[in-house]
């Protein structure tokens, strides 16, 4: 009798259909974006539980981010029914999954199974005090520097004894690898552990406990793991513990570990309605009606011995190097797991012809790839082309994107339907004041809004204070940060000395500084912060207030924390608090603009309604829009300046994969931008545009018509006034020769574009006297 292939099945093509079906051995699906590689891993579950191979607690599958993974559960549900899903106890990132198997597992690892997960601030706080506690000077070695090294570590799954020599070295004298021990000897007194751990200890207790690890190859029939060109080194480790069975068929007693915590949906519990239950409370028939396999038992070596790991990935997509991801994993692929079929998938069903011509064209730029085919049938000569915009500064950028995105709306587009991908968070400012005064419906995805972020709420709490020492909330939140000795029994005192005196914080901390109620160094630094406030409360009718902001800052030492601060954030953050400072030059005084800031905040961020999503780059990878916008094309920032300092040739290369992260992440419309010239640190400077912009196909790229409909954009204008500063531009011209994109609207644009050349000449002079600042902006 001929069965008909199941609905889930039919809609695959010939070569996802093999990597859906392949279910026993090792699979590699390597294929370029959009091509359906998380559909396949998707469709691969559903048939996985669809035929009875095995329970949703039998599988193993890691996704990037917890939104891809309840995205994944839902997209299962609606294949084989919710029931049959029953949850997926196992579907969730690396660190989700970890934090489990080290909940189940916690004495292996000397914590118990309540232990605290700490957070980037309590890491430092520890760090800091075994740092004094070594009697080490923790200014000449910072706490965030090591906890940075630390998280390095943990990163290529090494412990204390595995630094290498020159390692530890470059730590306070070469005793970072006892530091290091010192810290995890906290940790297990604390019965606390850090993210690191949520992998580290997972793989020691693995390999040290073979009965665990043999408990773990009998539970997971199936592993999937989804963007695998991003797993880092200790990933890696924790995947191959878990997919390698030992290569002599000789298996260990046939023991069935007790469940420790069973979660819903795992063995021994009720199973779907919709499966005929066993004797063993094993699904007898798989809900199509075909015959179920024999479900394989504990030491029955045959299928034990084959590893069910399908890997799914694209090394042109490869963007976290930077945090420790090691592309080489996906190319390795085959030898880890002999025998592996790789899966290599061609078709795109997610953009046009145009946008995946420019894609690419563009990465095709980079050297050291495997290099692919990929077509799309996606193709109607109604498609419109890759639209390039060229915008006088980012304020005009931002309104000619709220301009598009009202037209959106006009026609009856969701918004939904469109995300706007920045490089860096900073430029998320722009944008979503562009929208709160639109009264446009925005989200910001994988991240706080700008205003809500850690640095820019810190820095606004000295703001607030400033403006009304009376602020209590906003004292508090910033008295001891950066830590100046002030610990939570001092923070106290102030806050019982202000309650009983009816007076702020802020003055209860200058009374307590003048008294002797407290101990020497709390009360100098109590002082010395009353001090600093008096100044510049006192400064703040005759300084410009962006001055002031940025005094406050220094003098405070808050920037300087950041510098101090080695983490992969930090230079963001720095970013972030110059873009607070640029953004409060629109406003006449300090306190019109805490006003403002204070009703931006006001607007909620809501979920159910049709909202534009902005995000960066980053935190776009596996999702796709019908329009995307990609602003802030320009050299330093795109490909940032960073990037390219520290990472050379392989730098350039990441931020190039970036953007073809970007591009394709496009169905239908695709808008690049770039502006002539960004406002940075109060400074206009002059830029140059991105040089990805050159690289991409003429043929599938148009640019768009600047008189059309935003007035005309003052870039024609711009471009004219550009020779006002082009002394300072001089020893920065684009090194890889002319750009087309260079004369963009060069004289077009009659009088609009000679107005806006006009303030370009204007705004020469201080152009040209940042001159060499552009580049150091971004160092
Ligand atoms: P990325 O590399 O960006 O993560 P991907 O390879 O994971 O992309 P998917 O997100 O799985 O690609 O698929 C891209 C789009 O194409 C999705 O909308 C998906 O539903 C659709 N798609 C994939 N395969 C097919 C198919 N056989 N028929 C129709 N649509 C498909
Ligand atoms: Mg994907």
């Amino acid at each position: 009798r001929q069965t008909k292939a199941p609905d889930y099945l039919s809609g695959l093509n010939p070569e996802q259909r093999l990597a859906v079906e392949t279910t026993e051995g090792p699979v590699l699906v390597l294929a370029g974006a959009g091509t359906g590689k998380t559909r396949v891993l998707t469709t691969r579950i559903a048939h996985i539980l669809a035929t009875g191979r095995a329970f949703p607690s039998q599988i193993l599958a890691v996704t990037f981010t917890n939104k891809a993974a309840r995205e994944m559960k839902h997209r299962i549900g609606v294949l084989v029914g919710e029931a049959s899903v029953e949850g997926m106890p196992w579907l969730g990132t690396f660190h989700s999954i970890g934090v489990k198997i080290l909940r189940r597992h916690a004495e292996l690892a000397g914590l118990r199974s309540d232990f605290t997960i700490l957070d980037t601030d309590d890491v430092i706080r520890l760090i800091k005090q075994i740092i004094q506690a070594e009697g080490l000077d923790d200014k000449r070695w910072p706490a965030r520097q090591f906890a940075q090294m630390i998280d390095g570590w943990k990163n290529k799954g090494l412990a204390p004894k595995d630094i290498p020599e020159g390692d530890a070295r470059a730590f306070a004298n070469g005793r970072g690898r006892e530091l290091y021990a010192a810290y995890q000897e906290r940790l297990k007194t604390l019965n606390a552990c850090d993210f690191g751990d949520l992998l580290c200890h997972p793989i020691r207790l693995l390999r040290d406990n073979p009965d665990v690890l043999a408990d773990y190859h009998r539970r997971f029939r199936y592993i999937l793991v989804d963007e695998y060109q991003d797993t880092n080194t200790a990933q890696y480790m924790w995947l191959r513990l878990l997919a390698q069975r030992p290569k002599v068929g000789r298996e260990a007693p046939p023991s069935v570990l007790p469940d420790i915590s069973p979660s819903r949906g795992e063995i021994g519990q009720t199973q779907a309605t919709s499966r005929t239950e066993g004797s063993q409370g094993r699904p007898a028939v798989a809900p199509d009606g075909a015959p179920s396999r024999s479900e394989p038992r504990s030491g029955d070596s045959v299928s034990e011995n084959k590893v069910n790991i399908c890997c799914v990935g694209d090394d042109d997509q490869s963007i976290y190097g930077w945090r420790g991801a090691e592309v080489d994993n996906i190319l390795r692929f085959d030898k880890d797991f002999p025998g592996a079929i790789v899966v290599r998938l061609e078709r795109n069903y997610r953009s046009t012809a145009h946008i995946l011509g420019a894609a690419s064209h563009l990465i095709a730029h980079n050297e050291g790839r495997l290099g692919k085919t990929l077509f799309t049938e996606i193709s109607d000569p109604e498609d419109a082309k890759v639209q390039v915009h060229a915008a006088w500064d980012s304020e005009e950028e931002a309104r000619a994107v709220g301009e598009e995105l009202e037209q959106i709306e006009r026609k009856g587009g969701a918004l939904n339907d469109v995300a706007i991908l920045v490089r860096a968070s900073f430029q998320m400012r722009e944008f979503e004041e562009r929208f709160v005064t639109l009264g446009l419906a925005y989200r910001v995805i994988g991240g706080p809004r700008f205003y809500e972020r850690q640095e820019i709420r810190d820095a606004m709490a000295y703001l607030r204070v400033v403006a009304n020492p009376t602020d209590d909330l906003a004292f508090e939140r910033i008295v001891n940060v950066p830590k100046r000795g002030l610990g939570d029994a001092a923070v106290r005192q102030v806050h019982d000395a202000a309650r009983a005196l009816g007076i702020p914080m802020l003055e209860a901390a200058r009374k307590l500084a003048e008294s002797d109620e407290m101990k020497p160094k709390p009360r100098s630094a109590l002082r010395e912060l009353a001090a600093s406030f008096l100044r510049w409360q006192e400064a703040l009718d005759d300084t410009p207030h962006t001055e002031l902001a940025e005094t406050i800052l220094e003098e405070s030492g808050y920037t300087d924390m950041w510098k101090a601060d080695k983490s992969a954030e930090a230079p963001g953050r720095l970013e972030n608090l110059k873009e607070l400072i640029r953004s409060m030059d629109g406003y006449e005084s300090l306190r019109g603009f805490l006003e403002h800031v204070a009703l931006v905040m006001d607007t909620e961020q809501t979920e159910a309604t049709d909202a534009v999503s902005i995000m960066t780059l980053h935190s776009a990878k596996g999702l796709e829009f019908d329009t995307v916008f990609l602003p802030g094309w320009e050299e330093g920032l795109f490909p940032h300046q960073r990037a390219l300092d520290e990472g050379g040739r392989s730098g350039l290369e990441e931020e190039r994969r970036l953007a073809y992260v970007g591009v394709t992440r496009a169905k239908r419309t695709l808008h690049i931008w770039f502006v002539s010239n960004r406002r940075i640190h109060g400074l206009w400077q002059s830029t140059i545009p991105s040089r990805f912009l050159d690289e991409l196909p003429e043929a599938h790229v148009e640019v768009a018509d600047a008189g059309q409909s935003y007035g005309g954009y003052g870039s024609g204008g711009g471009y004219g006034g550009r020779s006002g500063f082009s002394d300072g531009n001089a020893g920065r011209r684009n090194p890889y020769g002319a750009s087309r994109f260079d004369s963009l609207g060069g004289g077009a644009s009659g009088g609009q574009g000679g107005a806006s050349g006009g303030q370009a000449g204007g705004r020469g002079g201080s152009g040209s006297q940042g001159g060499g600042a552009f580049s150091n902006t971004y160092a």
